[in-house]
């Protein structure tokens, strides 16, 4: 079958490699219909983040067909011929994590934690298609996937909906949503959110559907604000504006009642400090440039809530601790607890309160692969969001 693998540094591939097959009972086999890039996939292509091997398969955002369910599968839950989004988290459904609904945290299914454990003192989740450190499963940019514990992460879809309004169930949906409600979001609150990528636009709407008053949305690209903007937040362009003067001119010297990182370790920016991560970044020292972090921190208003969707991977330093802990802030965090989303955000798209399909920019066949994820990365071509299908080629070949 063919599949996109990670070949080292911005070096993707599309290979033939075998077929996946049943490995434990509770596994079962995906045919992908349709499978993203992520901004989360982007770090791995730009070679940040440790544990990737040569011809890794990537890919944690897919969903498809069940053509082969293991034994210990309740056929009820889950059969061949079943259409599922399938979560980027891998969760078993019984340990002391899952039963706390921390699915992303889940205490099972990363077969390699002591590699975690090593930098985190405690292993997350195994992830599809991302890293050795989180499981070293193959990841679903491929015409096939082996699902572990199959019988508690796919969600099945209802007939009558595209693989477009359903696909981003599996992580930048339930993401930017966990994010919007990582911000303790009451009635009427403004909320700034860092990043109009896939996962800033998710939380935008989010916000609102949450009871967000305001959104401000920063960025720099202009067809990712202009989708902020058509989502109902104002907007800044951090090139044109020094980002903290101007939220406080916004929220009349008050700060945002919640900041949200939706950017994470490859921030941009200008100055010293930018300057001083970069270095550092690219020495190895550290694996982040958590300038947006920094941001949240201090432009938030006193006892508010910054939340951490964007991901980070490092020790990192010259946090404003200071400003966190004397303005009373919290901070909440962590990859996405999937299953506790996905069921009711697939609802709002059954009802219409969203089509998670504005947000794709790009349709591709898998062999698009490796000049996607530049143009994605680079934001060429008003990329926003590239969904591939892995039989495009194949049809037609
Ligand atoms: P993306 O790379 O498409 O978007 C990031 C956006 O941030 C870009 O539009 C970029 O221009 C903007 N940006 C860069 N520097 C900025 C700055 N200083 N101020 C404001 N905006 C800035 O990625 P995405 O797919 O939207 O993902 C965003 C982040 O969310 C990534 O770190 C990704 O790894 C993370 N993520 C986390 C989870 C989770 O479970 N927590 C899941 C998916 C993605
Ligand atoms: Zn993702």
């Amino acid at each position: 079958m063919k599949a996109v693998c990670w070949m080292g540094k911005e070096k993707m591939e599309v290979h033939e490699v075998p077929e996946p097959k049943i490995l434990n009972p509770r596994d079962a086999i995906i045919r992908v219909t349709s499978t993203c890039i992520c901004g989360s996939d982007l770090h791995l292509y730009d070679g940040y983040i440790p544990t990737l091997e040569q011809g890794d398969i990537l890919g944690h955002e897919f969903m498809g067909e069940v053509v082969e369910t293991g034994p210990a599968v309740n056929r009820e839950k889950l059969k061949a011929g079943d259409r599922v989004v399938v979560p980027f988290t891998i969760a078993c459904g019984h340990c002391f994590s899952c039963e706390e609904q921390l699915w992303s945290l889940c205490d099972n299914s990363n077969p390699n934690a002591w590699v975690a454990e090593k930098l985190m003192g405690y292993s997350p989740s195994g992830l599809f298609g991302y890293t050795h450190m989180l499981g070293g499963y193959a990841g679903g940019q491929a015409q096939y996937v082996r699902v572990p514990f199959a019988d508690v992460g796919p969600l099945k879809i209802p007939d009558g909906l595209a693989d477009e309004q359903v696909v981003f169930l599996t992580d930048i949906f339930p993401t930017g949503y966990m994010g919007a409600e990582n911000c303790n979001i009451r009635p009427g609150d403004t909320v700034a959110i860092w990043g109009c990528g896939p996962v800033g636009q998710f939380a935008i709407r989010s916000a609102f559907m949450l009871g967000a008053g305001r959104v401000i949305a920063i960025d720099r690209v202009p067809e990712r604000l202009q989708l902020a903007r058509a989502g109902g937040a104002e907007t800044l362009n951090f090139e044109d504006a020094d980002v903290l003067d101007a939220l406080r001119d916004l929220t009349g010297n008050m700060g945002p009642d919640s900041c949200m990182d939706a950017v994470g370790m490859e921030a941009w920016g200008h100055g010293a400090m930018f300057m001083y991560d970069r270095i550092k970044q690219s020495m190895r020292v550290s694996m982040d440039r958590p300038l947006v972090l920094r941001q949240c921190i201090q432009a938030c208003k006193k006892g508010g809530t910054v939340s951490v969707p964007g991901v980070y991977g490092s020790f990192d330093d010259k946090i404003p601790l200071g400003a966190f802990v004397n303005k009373g802030l919290t901070m909440k965090t962590g990859q996405t607890h999937m299953m506790r989303y996905m069921q009711p955000l697939l609802e709002r798209v059954q009802r219409g309160d969203i089509n998670p399909a504005f947000v794709v920019s790009h349709r591709l066949p898998l062999d698009s692969a490796p000049d996607a994820y530049r143009t994605f990365r680079d934001k060429q071509d008003q990329c926003i969001k590239v969904v591939m299908d892995p039989w495009a080629q194949a049809a037609a070949a």
